[in-house]
């Protein structure tokens, strides 16, 4: 039996029901599971590791809703740096097609190092395409070895450009042969205990990349085994313009047609939606994972994220592939959270002058989102607080830092108000991840010189 004390934090922030922020707070964790949440004079004294944070913060680890680890590689590009989605996408597409076994390795490690460093525990992954015999096992076994949660979701395109879609023929997959990937995947390792490390969810990429028929298939088959689903809705005008076209619906309609609206499905993005698709998200349990980097990247628009949560919508927080954002840097997408929802306030009041300005979304709104909002949204009861029972998950932050310098009257607005900083522990499950602010599980300057050799090799081969 591994116990772990945390002792003396000078804050430590619960996300429990009441929102208890604790002074001079600690855990004590046994085999990776929380067993006390207390001051510290009430904890045990002995565990086989103790961890004094006098003068830290302590905060629940951060879940990030959607990602490409992938794009990791593709940061930057020159030719898709000012370009909206669609002319983004078609850039890309061929650099990707070049994407081996080994460069979905990598990418995971670079993209988990870069989450477990800004405070992530949890992240789930969304990947679509899959040449030269790349396998989501790729991007799994690399999880495993980082040691961070992972949602790993079997992405797909089937919609070439031949049949309408917007992908090339060549990126694009054969249905029945994403059916059964996704279903050895499944059996292969999706873990539904509490207290998962891995878990796999069904993900068709858009609208625009795969058929009806495939998205009615992978409904049916992530129901028979009881596994999520997941992908792209409503980011941009030119997606509702080709939904409207091609299938006769909006977006969101489009997949009500399809039994894609129901408590076991997460949409990334949810720009373009009204108050009744909204409402009708809240009535059947659907989640988002709000983006706010990668929507004002591509210019995709201001997600309604203030309507979303006061409506009951499940909603999460995403750093998108890091070629639209250009980062998968936690934090700083929970201030970009808080930061865009005040645009939208500023110009949603500015719109209904004379009426009463729309609430300003908060810094403990902001980081509600990140860990009990995703929690929900990758329906996780086990994650996203610290409570008796729930999962050792939580980062730590030094508040005696230049960054913070000035802030401390209230430490938790200040990690989110102040600009982004890495996390100087994060801790999975009772075991180190991050510590003194280095991470334990990799070699970190080699990784990045492995990684930048791939990318200059991708990027060539054009
Ligand atoms: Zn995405």
């Amino acid at each position: 039996m591994a116990t772990l004390l945390v002792r003396n934090a000078t804050l430590m922030v619960t996300m429990d029901d009441q929102r208890r922020e604790i002074t001079d707070g600690g855990l004590f964790i046994r085999d990776g599971v929380i067993e006390q949440v207390a001051v510290t004079s009430q904890l045990p004294q002995q565990a086989d590791e103790i961890l004094n944070l006098h003068g830290y913060l302590i905060v629940p680890g951060l879940i990030n809703t959607h990602h490409h680890f992938y794009q990791t590689l593709t940061r930057a590009v020159p030719a898709a740096q000012n370009v909206n989605l669609f002319n983004w996408l078609k850039t890309l597409y061929p650099i990707w097609a070049g994407l081996t076994p080994d460069d979905i390795y990598l990418s995971t490690q670079t993209a988990l190092a870069e989450l477990a460093l800004s405070g992530c525990t949890t992240s789930s992954d969304h990947l679509y395409l899959f040449p030269n015999g790349s396998r989501l096992d790729d991007e799994i076994q690399a999880g495993k070895e980082l040691g961070l949660r992972l949602h790993a979701a079997r992405g797909s395109m089937s919609l070439g450009e031949s049949k309408g879609g917007l992908p090339p023929d060549r990126v694009v997959e054969d249905e029945d042969a994403i059916l059964n990937d996704s279903e050895r995947l499944i059996l292969a390792y999706h873990d539904p205990k509490p207290g998962a490390m891995i878990r796999i969810v069904l993900a068709p990429c858009s609208p625009f990349s795969v058929t009806a028929d495939l998205m009615r298939q992978s409904a049916w088959l992530a129901r028979r085994y009881g596994v999520l689903l997941h992908t792209h809705l409503a980011e941009t005008q030119d997606e509702d313009e080709f939904c409207r076209t091609k299938f006769g619906y909006p977006p969101v309609e489009y997949m009500q047609t399809l039994e894609w609206i129901g408590n076991d499905v997460w949409f990334a993005h949810c720009v373009h939606i009204n108050d009744q698709e909204i409402k009708l998200f809240s009535h059947h349990g659907c989640g988002v994972a709000h983006c706010p980097t990668s929507n004002m990247r591509l210019a995709s628009g201001i997600a309604p994220v203030m309507r979303m949560t006061s409506a009951g919508v499940k909603v999460g927080l995403g750093v998108d592939g890091s070629a639209s954002n250009d980062g998968s840097h936690m934090l700083e997408e929970v201030r970009q959270a808080m930061l865009l929802a005040r645009v939208k306030a500023g110009i949603d009041g500015a719109s209904f002058s004379g009426e009463q300005a729309p609430p300003l979304m908060s810094a403990r709104q902001a980081l509600e989102i990140a860990t009990i909002g995703g929690a929900a949204v990758l329906g996780r009861n086990d994650l996203g607080s610290l409570e008796v029972g729930k999962c050792g998950d939580f980062f730590a932050v030094n508040l005696n830092r230049l960054e913070l310098a000035g802030a401390l009257q209230d430490p938790l607005a200040a990690l989110v108000f102040c600009s982004p900083i890495k996390a100087d522990f994060t801790v999975v499950g009772g075991k180190f991840i991050v510590k003194d602010g280095q991470l334990t599980t990799i070699d970190l300057p080699m990784l990045v010189q492995k990684h930048n050799q791939a990318s200059r090799r991708l990027i060539s081969n054009l």
